[in-house]
């Protein structure tokens, strides 16, 4: 039986890559500082515990996984990485969480490590176009993101590949797109654009109002959970490709739309009030050119199929309360 160690399993994309390594019939570790929110974890062991410390990776990575996946960060939407309040705390943990998981993977001999790397990597001089934004891979150097979040992620990036080298080891990294579907943080700060859309059309009345930051006029794709998790499998799967590369829709969608958008799945006349708030870059859209060629493969553009499962769910927290 094949062993698979997930860290931040008590996350969004780490719990669904569970439960999807589970169906495939490995035996799994999930580690988080948290448990998961929404449900119980499917993991055949879940470790608490804080993934800054160098013993507790070492003790999480007790044996020779044939496969680790690292989804432990210091993440959040626009509210949190784009405001510069949490800056250090989102270079300092993050950075030292995959400092330790590259070191202790390195340690066991683990063969591979997969790494979460973003979107938020690319040249923000190259995404000031809402329609036509540059996220070819290499377009990342010269290196310019818009914000601390997307530094780190270069810098473990490179991290990552400079194991590969070195080491031999056959670590693989994707750049994720705006990821979204159940069982995902909608509320508290740490959401993101979609999440935060779908509830507060669900929190409306017909005909209401619901801010959004911005001239809503800014884009950005957006991937569904079970898309992005399906793509993580193949790029594991693949002998010799590593990336970076996108994992994301290229279905590009301005944020106006894309309230438009939840509305039709609510059934609801949503009416927009702009103001002032943290954006991000003016346009981003995945370039999937380099993901076709290596795996022959690239994630669906249907949008609306996603949101619906999404919208529906979060309509249901919201109810629930
Ligand atoms: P998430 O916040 O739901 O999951 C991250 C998990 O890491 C959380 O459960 C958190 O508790 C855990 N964690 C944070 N610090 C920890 C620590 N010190 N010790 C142990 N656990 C810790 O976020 P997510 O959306 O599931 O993102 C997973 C990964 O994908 C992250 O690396 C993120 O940067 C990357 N990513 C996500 C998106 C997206 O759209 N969701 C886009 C680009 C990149």
């Amino acid at each position: 039986m094949k062993t698979a160690l997930v860290l931040g399993a008590g996350g969004f994309i780490g719990g669904h890559i569970v439960n999807r390594l589970k169906k495939n019939g490995y035996w799994v570790r999930g580690v988080d500082i948290k448990k998961c929110e929404f449900e119980a974890t499917q993991a055949d062991d879940f470790l608490l515990g804080d993934l800054r410390e160098q013993y507790v990776v070492r003790s999480a990575v007790d044996r020779g996984f044939d496969e680790v996946y690292q989804l432990a960060a210091d993440m959040g939407g626009a509210g949190y990485i784009n405001t510069n309040l949490y800056d250090a705390d989102v270079m300092h943990n993050s950075a030292i969480i995959n400092l330790n998981v590259l070191d202790a993977a390195h340690r066991r001999n683990v063969p591979q490590v997969f790494f979460s790397s973003s979107a938020c990597v690319y040249n923000e001089e190259l995404q000031l176009d809402t329609q036509n934004p540059d996220c070819r891979e290499a377009s990342a150097y010269p290196a310019h993101p818009d914000s601390e979040y997307g530094w780190e992620k270069l810098f473990t990036e490179r991290l990552v590949m400079a194991y590969n080298r070195q080491h031999g080891m056959n670590n693989k990294v994707a750049r994720f797109h705006n990821i979204f579907g159940p069982l995902g943080t909608w509320q508290g700060g740490k959401e993101k654009s979609p999440a935060a859309l779908c509830r507060k059309i669900a929190y409306a009345n017909n005909g209401d109002e619901i801010e959004v930051w911005g001239d809503g006029e800014q884009t950005r794709s957006f991937l569904y959970i079970d898309d992005c998790v399906e793509g993580i499998m193949r790029l594991m799967k693949h002998k010799t490709f590593n990336g970076p590369v996108n994992l994301g829709s290229d279905y590009l969608i301005s944020i106006n739309d894309l309230v438009a958008l939840i509305a039709s799945i609510a059934k609801k006349d949503i009416k927009i009030k702009h103001i002032t708030g943290p954006q991000g870059v003016r346009g981003r859209n995945s370039n999937n050119d380099l993901i076709k060629e290596k795996l022959k493969w690239k994630p669906p553009q249907d949008l609306k199929k996603g949101l619906t499962v999404t919208y529906n769910w979060i309509n249901n927290q919201v109810h629930a309360k």
